[in-house]
């Protein structure tokens, strides 16, 4: 290409954002094209692992600085012109401007999205002026992560910490809460890590309760208790607790409010879908936590805030915008978290479709529990194991599997989503080639034992 150098904006410098403008400049630079890559947050981290947050709170993770992946110097050593505590509030994608909170404008060739989705913070964990309780906050940012680390190094022995939301961030901030010696409730409205079918998410549930929490199911929070400023105690529809300190962890919604007006299609919930290059509209693009995600399995598009598809997408992204060909092609729902506390350790896994997406996409599905072991039973790593299996009646395609159990269960899953990326049958993951030797399988590995016994009833 030749002339001017085409500007990037980048709003967002977290894992998509910066993915994508470091992408951009490696394609464009192969290409011989040369970027002038702006890159605006709000904040004052990049490129940190949220993921990391809960076990910095458990102090697994010593210090805030191993969750950074790349500091903002590094960034601009690389070119990257990176602009921290900047704000955009508004955009023009006719006369393609953006615009900051201090009210500066600022013009671009190509515009990426890649906003994240901010915590959803209720109307009754804030007081009436808007600013949290003392005591009472989220788990989503950097900021938000040390403000958690100084709250429980400054809280008592004895303190007790309800967790409002059994989700995943909620079953990890319940066990870095347990790791620090705290009391812990959970609250959840629905039934607890409802990414699982109910066979799968009562044995999480059973091993939130056998490491000592309270776990509440169908607790809809109606307000706080406080003591002057600080939280003392937490309210739901037919029972209350006492807190001295109340994690939200009820979701996240995307940050897209700033292209309102723009005529961009927005999902339900406020998303983008990009195409599989990043690409929103002309000279728009997004990728990360402010998108859907198409899942291949039954082409819907649907809400997965992940890091590992917003590293995905920021790459893909960022090469075509430079004139590349990666493409983000979906994902199968794939997601694994574990809970640790004491002698229980259960790992949590799903991929594919649930019973609901399976029934809602008209196949005739059969699925089945499967209980066995991680190892040998004779070998002293054997720990239990159980797996959710479903499947077409008519094609035999494999749609769903679910694994809850100790040491080793997780990451089976991972054979499971390389089935159904492939769109493998049932019975390719009931035959396949997989490692045997007892401290790490079953002769007939139990996931496979899992997929034939369902391959049986079709
Ligand atoms: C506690 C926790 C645990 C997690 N665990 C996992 C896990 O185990 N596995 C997994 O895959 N994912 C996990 N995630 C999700 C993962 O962290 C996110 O998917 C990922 O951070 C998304 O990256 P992103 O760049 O799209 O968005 P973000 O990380 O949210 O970054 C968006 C950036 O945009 C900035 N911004 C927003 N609006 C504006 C604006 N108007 N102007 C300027 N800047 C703006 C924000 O300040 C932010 O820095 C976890 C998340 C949390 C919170």
């Amino acid at each position: 290409m030749s002339g001017a150098e085409r500007r990037v904006v980048v709003v967002g410098a977290d894992g998509a954002g910066m993915s994508a403008a470091h992408q951009a400049l490696r394609t464009a630079a192969r290409h011989g094209e040369r970027l002038a890559v702006t890159v605006l947050d709000r904040g004052h981290h990049t490129s940190y692992s949220a993921c990391g947050i809960p076990y910095w709170m458990s102090g697994d993770v010593p210090t805030q600085q191993d969750l950074v992946a790349r500091t903002a110097a590094e960034h601009r050593e690389a070119g990257i012109d990176l602009r921290l505590g900047v704000e955009v509030v508004g955009a023009d994608l006719a006369a393609r401007t953006v615009t900051t909170a201090d009210g500066d404008e600022l013009g671009y060739d190509e515009l990426v999205v890649a906003t994240g989705a901010p915590a959803v913070v209720p109307d009754w964990a804030v007081r009436p002026d808007g600013t949290a309780y003392d005591g009472v906050g989220v788990v989503k940012t950097l900021d938000d992560g040390a403000a958690w680390v100084e709250r429980f190094a400054a809280a008592g022995a004895g303190a007790h910490v309800v967790v409002v939301g059994a989700g995943y961030v909620g079953v990890e901030v319940a066990e870095a809460a347990l790791a620090r010696g705290f009391g812990v409730t959970v609250l959840t409205r629905t039934r607890g890590m409802s990414m699982l079918e109910e066979e799968l998410s009562d044995r999480v549930n059973a091993a939130l309760v056998d490491a000592g929490v309270e776990l509440v199911l169908g607790a809809e929070v109606t307000g706080l208790e406080v003591d002057g400023d600080r939280v003392s105690g937490v309210r739901w529809e037919g029972g209350r607790g006492d807190a001295d300190l109340v994690v939200v962890a009820i979701g996240v919604r995307p940050a897209t409010d700033f292209l309102a007006g723009n005529g961009l299609e927005l999902s339900e919930g406020g998303a983008l879908r990009p195409d599989p290059h990043g690409r929103v509209a002309d000279h728009v693009w997004a990728a990360g936590d402010c998108c859907e995600v198409r899942r291949r399995i039954d082409d819907q598009w649907v809400f997965r805030p992940l890091g590992t598809h917003a590293a995905k997408m920021g790459r893909a992204l960022g090469d075509s915008l430079a004139g590349g060909g990666l493409t983000f092609d979906g994902m199968v729902d794939t997601s694994i978290t574990r809970f640790s506390a004491g002698d229980v350790h259960v790992e949590i896994a799903r991929t594919g479709l649930s019973r609901a997406d399976a029934a809602a996409a008209g196949h005739d599905a059969v699925a089945l529990v499967t209980e066995g072991t991680t190892a040998t039973g004779y070998m002293p790593e054997a720990e239990p194991i159980a797996i959710w299996v479903m499947a077409d009646r008519v094609t035999r395609r494999l749609l769903g599997v679910q694994v809850v159990g100790g040491h080793g269960a997780g990451k089976r899953i991972d054979t499971s989503a390389a089935v159904l990326w492939a769109g493998g049958s049932v019975d390719d993951l009931a035959w396949m080639d997989l490692a045997y030797a007892p401290p790490f399988a079953t002769t007939w590995e139990v996931l496979q034992i899992a997929a034939r016994r369902v391959a049986e009833r079709l």
